[in-house]
């Protein structure tokens, strides 16, 4: 299929040539034709995807399909989890969008209100909001919703995880009944699916890639190594590697980022690290960074990563194997996006074992073992953990969690 075969205007196409996107990805397949015809959709689909282009787009086509209100009210909505999301989707309508008069307007927390306010004021036909500054100027009476028609529930399961169910739920009360909903998660828990029921119409269903699956486009490597040896390591494979063009390392805590931004510094590697504790301009001003290519290593969080989008993106590194397995498949889907190849190296110790064995059963993919480096785990002797971690790693056929036989504790 090609864009040209979906009911998308001149300029719509145009934009989309420019941005050099040749054919629709299978969730913008699925999702722009019920759209443009006013259906409800709820699509299971992660960032990666292309979801964002598979909401966007039918959005764009329908507000352009109208004449233009001078007054230029709130037509669409788009409620999304972070700053950085919000802050890529409306790069991407803007870039969409590019040659067709519309307005937008961005609104998130951690900056000052009076811009966003003002952009309001001036009125705006696409809103990109995350929910609790919206609810706060919402409740200021700065949000006029009356012509909404169109809204967008993105990454709803990410909601429901940095607890903002409620700011969600308070927004949506105050939207127009008579409305096309979108809904996207990656995954559907229970909380997710009750929402979905209460928000949407007779949708259509669409969905991509489960979360597992996404892991099998990606090439990954375990690292067994000792907790203390960690920072060695990624100064060493940082230094060994060229192929490693850009990378994002992931540390489960803000001081953790931190300490190994700095320990790299260091090093004689530049790096620079994201997590919630910076500034917005200075989390902008590392990404930027980051994007452009001046900086090859970006350190971040779990949260400050969600979503990020960078093509050009060659590796991951987890210094850690988070507690949830779905964490780790987030992680390595920012490398390998919209079909490029990526890689993913992770460091593990022995804490983390039980975590890495919970992974690889999700994912279940082979994950091989690099044992050619130089601070392999004090554990690695052929009976211990080294073993174990070849028997998790190896072996052919659906994977089955694979017992540590000779962990020693
Ligand atoms: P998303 O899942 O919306 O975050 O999109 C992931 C990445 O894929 C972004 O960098 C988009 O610019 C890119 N992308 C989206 N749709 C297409 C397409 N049809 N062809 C090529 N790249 C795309």
């Amino acid at each position: 299929m090609k864009f040209t075969d979906l009911d998308l205007n001149a300029d719509i196409l145009d934009a989309l040539q420019d941005l050099g996107y040749e054919s629709p990805t299978p969730i913008q397949q699925q999702a722009i034709p019920p759209a443009l015809e006013g259906r409800d959709v709820l699509g299971t689909a992660q960032t990666g995807t292309g979801k964002t282009a598979a909401f966007v787009l039918p959005i764009i086509e329908l507000l352009s399909r109208e004449p233009i209100d001078t007054q230029r009210p709130i037509r669409a909505l788009i409620l999304t989890p972070t700053r950085e999301l919000a802050i890529q989707i409306d790069e991407s309508i803007r870039d969409y969008g590019k040659y067709v008069d519309v307005k937008r307007a961005l609104i998130f927390g951690g900056v000052g209100q009076q811009p966003q306010v003002d952009a309001l004021r001036r009125g705006s036909e696409i809103v990109v909001a995350t929910p609790g500054r919206l609810l706060d100027l919402m409740q200021q009476g700065h949000v006029d919703l009356r012509d909404l028609t169109w809204f967008v529930l993105d990454e709803a399961d990410r909601m429901l995880d940095m607890g903002f169910i409620n700011d969600v739920r308070k927004v949506i009360a105050k939207l127009p009944r008579e409305r096309q909903t979108m809904f996207f998660s990656a995954t559907m828990p229970f909380e997710v699916l009750r929402l979905s029921d209460d928000l949407l119409v007779d949708p259509v269903r669409v969905s991509v890639a489960p979360v597992s699956s996404t892991a099998e486009k990606i090439a990954q490597k375990a690292y067994f190594v000792d907790t203390n040896a960690k920072r060695d390591l990624l100064a060493h494979v940082l230094k060994s590697d060229d192929d490693i063009k850009s990378v994002l390392v992931f540390s489960r805590t803000k001081h953790g980022a931190d300490r190994i931004s700095k320990d790299l510094e260091r090093r004689g590697i530049p790096a620079l690290a994201i997590h919630g504790n910076k500034s917005q301009n200075a989390r902008q001003a590392a990404l930027t960074s980051f994007k452009k290519g001046k900086t090859r290593v970006l350190v971040a969080t779990d949260i400050a990563a969600r979503g990020i989008d960078i093509d050009e993106l060659t590796h991951v590194i987890n210094m850690d194997i988070p507690d949830v397995a779905e964490t780790y498949v987030h992680r390595i889907g920012r490398t390998g996006r919209a079909g490029a190849s990526g890689v993913a190296y992770s460091f593990i110790d022995r804490e983390e074992y039980g975590n890495w064995q919970a992974v690889l059963k999700l994912i279940n993919v082979e994950v091989p073992a690099e044992r050619e480096h130089p601070f392999p785990s004090v554990l690695s002797t052929p009976d211990s953990f080294g073993m174990v971690a070849k028997a998790a790693a190896g072996g052919g056929g659906p994977r089955r969690p694979s017992r540590p036989q000779g962990r020693r504790r």
